[in-house]
């Protein structure tokens, strides 16, 4: 039997569908400017998220990369939450490419206000790196899959044009609040200068991201793109994807949430694990093991034996994200197995 990999939403595999939307893509060449499918991506995305223009790339790295790379300077200061993804978990681009100089707001869940952030706002005095950027994560992967409130996205929106600076979404999972505020991307977006998305996640593409933003920032973003060897040629293929991704896949994400919940009560039956429903909001369940069961990576080592993949984050915690491969009924099945091995363990 296929293992129930709960690991990341980004485990998914191309749908027939979707194989078959690649197949008929109109096909040219991307970095010499004639791609039709690629060119068709990058108005959709702008046009979803409101924009003036977008850029395809191959990951939501470089997304973020090149939208830190291309609003910044180097040596400036970048006011962002210490759980972001960008400084946990990008390999250090933003300090070797962007060669930018991280603030970090400390909030429960990765979200925070205009008066946290202007704690972070130094003297203007030349001993100190000046911040020209906000950087805010929607959902907030290490929040558990917060969503940022509308309010607090405005009320940084109005902290940041006040004082000159841009304003970036890390939105890889944009789709996933958008579905659980029940709102258009757009209404999200229309917030912030720049957001980076991605279709390799739950949208179910095999590549796949996107930058959007002005047109000028956009521009350089396409320079800096081919700096970093981003530029890609019958690109159109994976285009596709996206575009039939951006069609037939967002609608079902409430599906996801749906399970994300159900796999938290599941968990919550088992002694020894415990799972606070109240902060799942999107499609991942954090839960934690009782040291009393084993640590966390040996609680996944034999979940995995069993046919259930999940990660562990750190001795103690363990995160399980649901998509489009993991069925309501792989959902029932994955809480059976792991009772059956929460109980062997205790
Ligand atoms: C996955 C992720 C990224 C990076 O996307 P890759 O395509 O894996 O490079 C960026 N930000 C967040 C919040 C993510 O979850």
């Amino acid at each position: 039997m296929n293992p129930i990999d709960m690991r990341s939403d980004t485990v998914t595999r191309p749908t027939k569908a979707m194989f078959e939307a690649m197949f008929r893509a109109e096909l040219g060449d991307d970095t010499l400017g004639d791609e039709p499918t690629v060119q068709q991506l990058e108005a959709r995305v702008a046009e979803i998220t409101g924009k003036e223009a977008a850029l395809f790339v191959p990951s939501g790295t470089m997304a973020n990369l090149l939208a830190m790379r291309s609003q910044t300077q180097p040596g400036d200061a970048v006011i962002a939450h210490e759980g972001s993804h960008f400084y946990h978990y990008e390999s250090g681009g933003y300090a070797a490419i962007a060669g930018c100089n991280p603030r970090f707001v400390s909030t429960p869940r990765g979200i925070f206000s205009p008066d946290d952030a202007a704690r972070h706002i130094p003297w203007d005095d030349p001993h100190f790196s000046q911040p020209t950027l906000v950087w805010i994560e929607n959902t907030m992967n290490r929040g558990g899959g917060a969503v940022w409130p509308l309010y607090k996205i405005e009320a940084l929106r109005a902290f940041t044009r006040e004082r000159g600076y841009r304003l970036h979404m890390d939105g890889a999972r944009i789709w996933n609040a958008a579905t659980a505020l029940g709102v258009p991307v757009a209404k999200i977006t229309e917030q912030v200068d720049s957001v980076s998305c991605c279709f390799s996640k739950g949208l179910g593409c095999p590549v796949g991201s996107a930058l959007a933003s002005d047109a000028e920032t956009i521009a350089r973003a396409r320079r800096h793109r081919k700096m970093c060897g981003g530029s890609m040629r019958q690109s159109g293929l994976l285009a596709a994807a996206a575009l039939h991704a951006l069609d037939h896949h967002r609608e079902r994400l409430a599906d996801d949430h749906a399970s994300a919940k159900r796999l938290a009560a599941l968990i919550n039956e088992v002694p020894g694990l415990s799972c606070d429903t109240s902060t799942i909001e999107t499609n991942m369940a954090y839960f934690s093991i009782d040291p009393k069961l084993g640590s966390a990576s040996e609680f996944c080592k034999a979940l995995d034996a069993q046919g259930v993949r999940v990660l562990d984050e750190n001795p103690t915690l363990i995160r399980a994200v649901c998509h489009l491969d993991v069925s309501r009924e792989q959902v029932e099945r994955a809480g059976t197995i792991i009772k059956s091995v929460a109980g062997s363990m205790a």
